[in-house]
């Protein structure tokens, strides 16, 4: 970095889909001396399974500041986090913090530093599925509305920012971020023997993940999807690694007997990314909730049925491999049959997902923090 000025960026993580996020942004300032990086983790998921495997797989440096929130309602948890982080940025007097995703961690962290002043960053911003029951959606609306740099994954995103009345030259089209590490791992995915631990075929089995409230804490319709992965599991292995909050509900489920375990579906606990990795480029197909799996099989090529009626990312349904289906058991049992008989969606890769979003975007904020376009406004500290 010519000519620049010391730059001291603070990044905020707290959940599983926050590590991918942020590893390539981590790996990408290590080339730049001038800069400072300081990063915290929340502790909005904090076991070996949703967080340590994530730090060691990606290579994320150990947080600088760890918060131990753990888990607790909505207000509770985003609360404990704000008294927290206020703390870290007293010490800490970052130049910028940098939020990513939509968790409680984002619009938390975001909203504390915004009141004190300092300028936020917002990588994946503009994602909307407009739907408020959503409590991402809250999250994404929130933080977008105070960020001061919006930095964006796909052009409707860009759209969506400009619609809610956000600045033009705030706003940047950037690329995927979570594409960067699907990229820079592939090498070390491959070398994974999970296919072989759990007894699959490259092409042999669909591969499963749950955890969206509207999904997982509605008992009928998580009944209701089980019904059909029971028909699903008569044609082919069906592998369901099971989010902690997910893992719940199907306890009691099956206490009850109103799931019952299938020889072909296999329950098992959340995977490290590179092990989850290797077998979702080698499933046939997926059925998934999660937002970060859509664009991941998008760009792999593997067909993928969202468990939603609604996505933020419709890039993935217009030009990817992604089919809205909604938790309707003969929907869900109709797309995973067209899949089977060789009818799976095909798709394209969109723009700028191409492993150097977080390149693009370090290259922006120095070039803002050395036009001094990034400066801590001068906020009461009260
Ligand atoms: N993932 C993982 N192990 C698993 C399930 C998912 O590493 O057992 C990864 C997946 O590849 C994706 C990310 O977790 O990169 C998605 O996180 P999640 O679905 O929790 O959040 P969302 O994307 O819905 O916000």
């Amino acid at each position: 970095m010519k000519n620049c000025k010391r730059f001291k960026i603070l990044s905020v993580v707290g959940a599983r889909p926050n590590f991918i996020k942020i590893a390539p942004f981590c790996s990408a300032i290590k080339s730049h001396k001038n800069i400072d990086h300081c990063l915290v983790h929340t502790g909005q998921h904090y076991d070996a399974q949703m967080s340590d495997s994530f730090f060691k797989d990606l290579e994320i440096p150990t947080p600088d500041f760890n918060l131990n929130v753990g888990s607790a309602s909505h207000a509770v948890q985003t609360a404990k986090i704000m008294i927290e982080f206020e703390k870290v940025l007293k010490k800490a007097q970052p130049n910028v913090v940098v939020v990513v995703g939509d968790v409680n961690s984002t619009l938390a962290c975001s909203l504390v530093a915004s009141k004190m002043g300092f300028p936020v960053a917002h990588i994946e911003a503009g994602l909307r599925s407009f739907d408020r029951t959503m409590p991402e959606e809250i999250n994404r609306i929130l933080t977008d509305s105070i960020s001061d740099i919006l930095f964006t994954s796909c052009t409707d995103a860009n759209r969506n920012l400009l619609k809610e009345g956000l600045p033009k030259n705030r706003i940047f089209f950037v690329g995927n971020i979570m594409i960067d590490s699907l990229r820079a791992n592939q090498a070390k995915a491959n070398k994974q023997r999970v296919l072989e631990l759990l007894g699959l075929k490259k092409g042999g089995f669909c591969l499963v993940t749950l955890h969206r409230p509207s999904n997982v804490d509605n008992l009928n319709i998580l009944i209701e999807i089980f019904s059909a992965l029971e028909v699903i599991q008569r044609h082919l292995k069906v592998i369901f690694p099971v989010h902690p909050r997910t893992q719940i509900n199907i306890n009691k489920l099956i206490k009850t007997g109103k799931i019952k375990k299938s020889d072909n579906l296999l329950l098992i606990k959340p995977l490290s990314y590179l092990s989850f990795f290797n077998i979702l480029q080698r499933a046939k197909f997926v059925i998934t909730d999660s937002g970060g799996i859509q664009e991941e099989t998008t760009v792999l090529g593997i067909p993928c049925l969202t468990v939603r009626t609604n996505t933020e990312r419709p890039i993935t349904e217009e030009i990817g491999t992604n089919i809205l289906v909604g938790s309707d058991k003969k929907a869900l049992i109709k797309e995973s049959l067209k899949v089977l008989t060789g009818k799976g969606k095909k798709g394209t890769i969109p723009k700028y997902w191409d492993g150097n979003t977080a390149k693009r975007i370090i290259k922006i904020l120095i070039r803002l923090h050395t036009q001094n376009i990034l400066f801590r406004y001068p906020k009461s500290q009260s």
